[in-house]
């Protein structure tokens, strides 16, 4: 397995981070990527989320990153580092800090 697999793993099996804020506990998450302007994907910092807050809910984060953040009242740069700290946290620097 990847560095990139196993970060992947870790953040996926944390649950959504926004159901955990919510209380709901540890929902099934992908991965979803904070993407710079114009930056690269293997650059972006990753943050874990369920469908819903991912995809396809009202306020799901790819249907409009303002209105995601006003609406969960966090910024996808928390979560990102909410999932650095997770990483450190198992003795894994994230791969979009290895530059
Ligand atoms: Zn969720
Ligand atoms: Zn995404």
């Amino acid at each position: 397995m990847t560095a990139e697999e196993r970060e992947n793993n870790l953040i996926a099996s944390h649950g959504c981070q926004i159901c955990r804020r919510l209380g709901y506990g540890i929902t099934p998450a992908n991965i979803h990527h904070v993407r710079r302007c114009g930056g690269k994907r293997k650059y972006a910092p990753k943050t874990g989320l369920c469908k819903i807050h991912h995809q396809d809910g009202p306020f799901a984060v790819h249907r409009g990153r303002i209105t995601f953040e006003k609406h969960y009242n966090v910024t996808e740069w928390d979560l990102a580092e909410e999932a650095k700290q997770l990483l450190l946290a198992h003795g894994m620097t994230p791969t979009w800090e290895k530059k």
